[in-house]
């Protein structure tokens, strides 16, 4: 079975890309003609590029979110990003709790829900990252790290139309190792129970992406799993061909 759900395609830039990069990002609004109407794309460059991003994908059905953003609406907090400043550039969604943030900044679930409150708060569909590391795979402990981090990352009123889950685990980001289709499916199928239990029916209608070394090559096989609603995409985000190739095996 593939997605009940309007699948979501989305690019995570991380700290990749300079002005030079816009290029990129043309030539995925230019193929976007040749992919289905039926699903969402988003490009999540870093915070430098997002105005400039927004002002290429202006027109098109490309979206452009922020990888992060304050808890705060506003103060002293040098280098520091809101989500309204994210929205004033032009971005209409969000990624936190990304595994990068949790380990290289220490950020924790209670962190990444309020974030995703200031978020939400301020009209960005919040894309919230969970996912277990190889120890914690090894030790048989995947489902429950899931469940205790969606548990505490996920805003009590969250919705389908404003929220996204994205299942990464921490060892197939970056490592070009990514789960069986059947951890995948397993871990899927957990977090969609997960979250109809929570929400009811709205918790049937989040989409939940798979993130972690998608590349072309796996793609057709990862995407087609149940309650896999889409991808977050690192590495393979920065080259257009390569995110339009996984965009067009729906
Ligand atoms: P990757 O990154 O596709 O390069 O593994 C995924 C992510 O970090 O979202």
């Amino acid at each position: 079975m593939t997605s009940l759900l309007r699948p979501l395609v989305a690019g995570n830039w991380k700290m990749n890309g300079t002005g030079q990069s816009l290029e990129q990002l043309a030539a995925i609004v230019a193929g976007l003609d040749a992919l289905p109407a039926s699903i969402d794309l988003l490009i999540c460059p870093p915070a430098t590029l997002i105005e400039r991003a927004s002002r290429t994908a202006h027109g098109s059905r490309l979206l452009i979110g922020g990888q992060n953003c304050h808890e705060k609406s506003d103060g002293a907090y040098t280098g520091e990003i809101s989500a309204a400043m994210l929205g004033d550039c032009g971005a209409s969604h969000v990624i936190l709790g990304h595994s990068e943030r949790r380990t290289l900044y220490a950020e924790t679930s209670d962190l990444v829900c309020a974030k995703a409150d200031a978020a939400l708060g301020k009209g960005l569909v919040t894309i919230i990252c969970i996912g277990e590391t190889e120890t914690e795979r090894r030790a048989g402990e995947a489902l429950s790290i899931v469940e205790q981090q969606l548990a505490a990352s996920v805003p009590a009123g969250a919705r389908a139309a404003t929220v996204v889950i994205a299942y990464e685990p921490v060892w197939a980001i970056g490592t070009g190792l990514t789960p069986t289709a059947a951890e995948v499916a397993e871990v899927h199928a957990h977090i969609r129970a997960l979250l109809v239990a929570r929400y009811g029916s709205e918790g049937q209608a989040m989409r939940i992406l798979y993130g972690g070394s998608v590349k072309a090559a796996n793609a057709r096989e990862l995407l087609a799993i149940d309650h896999v609603d889409g991808a977050l995409i690192g590495g393979a985000s920065l080259k257009a061909s390569d995110f339009l190739a996984i965009a067009s095996v729906y």
